[in-house]
């Protein structure tokens, strides 16, 4: 019979299969390349198969469902990685278990987040997301205003990690993470330390690592189909 931690293990070899021939087809080392299992919609206990398989970084999209997700994995050694929306209503709650947050796209966003990362006395890293097609349903900032998000950031107390994005749907993923790239040297040439490049998910990690990802996003390669679309 196969257990689920039989199928999680099968699931992570060919993700890890799959990053290490991307890198190898870009001339990258793998062992810089950061998998962040998104978990979303599944529950507490593959969190804890994953960690038992050496996943390290676990990525969720809603407070509400990461909290205490998070809290019921307390015990395991894991970062935490919150990649969804994110309402400034939202950041106290977020700023108290996650280690990384992906989807700062706005000033008040910066402030929000940066006032409950320094009244929890928690270091918190902050990647700015950029918006690479335009619709503004799917968060980011414009490309041509990520520097000035990074420089609020950088004025502390949160870390300023880099940048992430999510490819157009449907579009070529290629001239998007191009794009995402010179964004992060952008900012790189002001704040050399930030060095984050989120970008990649189950679909397209070889084009998002072709261009420069340091962390690809996985949820479905590894965990399965989800069976509610949450974003
Ligand atoms: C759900 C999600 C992922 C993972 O997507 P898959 O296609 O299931 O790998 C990555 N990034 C973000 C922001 C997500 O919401």
């Amino acid at each position: 019979m196969t257990t689920r931690r039989d199928e999680l293990a099968a699931n992570l070899a060919a993700v890890r299969a799959r990053i290490e021939r991307a890198c190898q087809a870009a001339g990258r080392d793998p062992a810089g390349m950061t998998l962040v299992a998104v978990t979303k919609t599944f529950p507490p206990e593959d969190v804890r198969l994953l960690a038992g398989l050496g996943v390290t970084d676990i990525g969720e999209n809603r407070d509400q469902e990461a909290r205490p997700k998070h809290d019921a994995c307390a015990d395991l050694p894991l970062r935490w990685h919150f990649v969804g929306q994110l309402q400034t209503n939202k950041c106290r709650s977020v700023a108290s278990y996650a280690d990384v947050v992906h989807s700062v796209d706005r000033m008040a966003l910066v402030d929000a987040l940066a006032h409950a990362a320094d009244t929890r006395g928690r270091a918190v890293t902050a990647l700015v997301q950029v918006s690479l097609d335009d619709e503004p349903g799917r968060g980011g900032v414009a490309p041509d205003a990520a520097v000035a998000l990074a420089d609020a950031i950088e004025a502390g107390p949160l870390r300023l990690g880099g940048v992430m994005a999510v490819a157009p749907l449907g579009g070529d993923p290629e001239p998007a993470f191009a794009r995402l790239a010179e964004v992060a040297a952008a900012i790189r040439a002001r704040h050399p330390q930030a060095t984050m490049v989120s970008a990649g998910m189950s679909s397209d990690l070889e084009a998002a690592i072709g261009h420069g990802a340091t962390h690809v996003r996985i949820g479905t390669a590894l965990l399965g189909h989800r069976a509610s679309p949450v974003g």
